[in-house]
């Protein structure tokens, strides 16, 4: 008998993520480019094997698949995502529905669902890693809403539950969920950053050994921070390296990689108008951190920075300022969401995005909870001035200026923490500091200026030029 569904490219998620369709009782249909991949996936698939069709020609899985067809792609996105499209389009009908799983950047995912018009395409945008595509994902999706109805049974089934809720959503049209996947991202770089931060006062600050940093994050992940991201730096700090079984942190490199989703995110921001400060600030920190040689001529010639702190912090308030600062980073990858459904016209369902990054996906947290909460409350708001999350800024972030503060003060660089302190400090001022800016533009450029006295535009200073 035919498959309800087929899928393309056995990678590591394509693999993970048919095993997961199968294991959730649907018949699926296997392609790979690399044949030999394709059988080694059925002949490991166990119990499984049974509802899984591994084809070897592009002809015979086409064929193996029930009309009016699914198939998903997993394979890297960009090039290989519009030759698949390509090969297969000719061997489909009309109706049959692509869906493009990868990382896509969402301007492509526009292009193709532009240039596929009336033939049903998707872009969803999986989050989660190997293990979410195989025991539960959280689901972006993009594209024709009436073409997320036909296979939105079988997203919501191996998607990730919270509280069991399915954390699979349509969020709008064309690009739109591979949009709010590369946000996630964004969101998930500032994440890391501020706790890689403020493991780094744990350590040079307050000395703390690897240990002790592991029994700080472990009981952080009972309170307000409890959080995928706090579970796992906890598992990193006190990790022992299996060959010398020295402490793993002490033996890695500081410097990060990155696959560039989040420098995308923070670009994409600066477009739209939607400023991601914090996001910036971990993109540039991933990027310095590779200067290595750098940063060690920088501490030949000036010492190297961080100072013991000597009591000047507490941990609890380290606690209280990762609060802060991730609620500001949350505050602006929203906005920034907004922003883009205002300037595409998606109308995205802001509480919806806080229900579907809830569980399957990096960024999960009990805050996310919360914060769908307060955007069903009211989604144009910024996060920030929500009363929840008002009410926990203002108990929070004086803890967040003395880290800042006191960081200043002894060496310790804090890009994240800080850029999120300036984003509150400007964001609670009304009589900010761009009437300057505007006199220098007027001064040099003729530019005019509004004045708080009187209504129009193109006002001018009395500069003789
Ligand atoms: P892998 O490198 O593990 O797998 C890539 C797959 O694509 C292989 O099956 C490969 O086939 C196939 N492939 C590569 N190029 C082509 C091509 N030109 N034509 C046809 N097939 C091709 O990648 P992942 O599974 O890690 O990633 C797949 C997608 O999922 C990417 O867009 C990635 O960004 C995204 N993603 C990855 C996550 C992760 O944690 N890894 C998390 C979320 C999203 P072959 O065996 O023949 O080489």
């Amino acid at each position: 008998s035919k498959s309800e569904i087929g899928l393309l490219g056995l990678g590591t998620m394509g693999a993970a993520l048919a095993l997961n369709i199968a294991d959730n009782g649907f018949d699926i249909a296997v392609y790979n480019r690399t044949a030999r991949v394709t059988q080694d996936f059925k002949a490991t698939a166990g119990d499984l094997a049974p509802r899984i069709t591994a084809t070897e020609t592009l002809e015979d899985f086409v064929a193996s698949l029930k009309s009016p067809r699914a198939i998903i792609l997993m394979v890297p996105a960009g090039e290989a995502v519009d030759q698949q499209i390509a090969a297969l389009r000719p061997l489909l009908d009309d109706n049959d529905l692509i869906i493009d799983a990868g990382n896509a950047n969402f301007h492509d995912t526009n292009r193709r669902a532009e240039a596929a018009g009336d033939k049903p395409f998707l872009g969803i945008g999986v989050s989660g890693g190997e293990e979410g595509a195989r025991f539960g994902p959280s689901i972006m999706g993009g594209g024709n809403k009436a073409s997320w109805d036909r296979v939105a049974h079988i997203l919501t089934a191996i998607s990730a539950k919270h509280d069991g809720t399915p954390c699979a959503t349509w969020m709008g049209e064309q690009g739109a969920g591979h949009f709010v996947k590369a946000v996630h991202n964004g969101i998930e770089y500032a994440d890391m950053q501020m706790i890689a931060e403020v493991y780094g006062i744990l350590r040079d600050g307050m000395g703390l050994d690897n240990a002790a940093i592991a029994a700080v994050f472990d009981r952080w992940n009972t309170g307000p921070l409890a959080s995928y991201l706090i579970e796992i730096s906890a598992r990193v700090a006190e990790a022992k390296d299996t060959d010398t079984g020295r402490p793993l942190l002490d033996i890695i490199t500081d410097a990060a990689g990155q696959k560039g989703t989040g420098r995308w995110t923070a670009i994409e921001a600066q477009h739209l108008g939607a400023p991601v400060p914090a996001i910036e600030a971990a993109v540039a920190a991933r990027n310095l951190s590779a200067a290595r040689d750098l940063r060690q001529t920088g501490e030949d010639i000036f010492g190297g920075a961080p100072q013991a702190l000597n009591g000047a912090l507490t941990v609890d308030q380290l606690e209280q300022a990762l609060i802060a600062g991730k609620i500001i980073c949350y505050a602006q990858g929203f906005t920034m969401i907004s922003g883009a459904s205002e300037q595409f016209g998606w109308n995205l369902p802001l509480p919806e995005i806080a229900k579907v990054w809830r569980a399957g996906c990096i960024i999960r947290s009990v805050m996310l909870d919360d914060m769908a909460t307060a955007l069903s409350e009211d989604p144009d708001k910024n996060l920030m001035f929500a009363s929840t999350f008002a009410g926990n800024l203002k108990a929070t972030h004086g803890a967040l200026r003395a880290v800042v503060a006191q960081a200043a003060l002894h060496g310790l660089a804090v890009p994240a923490l800080s850029s999120g302190l300036a984003y509150f400090d400007t964001m609670r001022t009304h009589r900010g500091t761009a009437n300057m800016l505007q006199g220098q533009r007027d001064y040099f450029g003729r530019h005019g200026f509004e004045r708080l006295d009187r209504e129009g535009k193109g006002f001018h200073g009395p500069w003789a030029n």
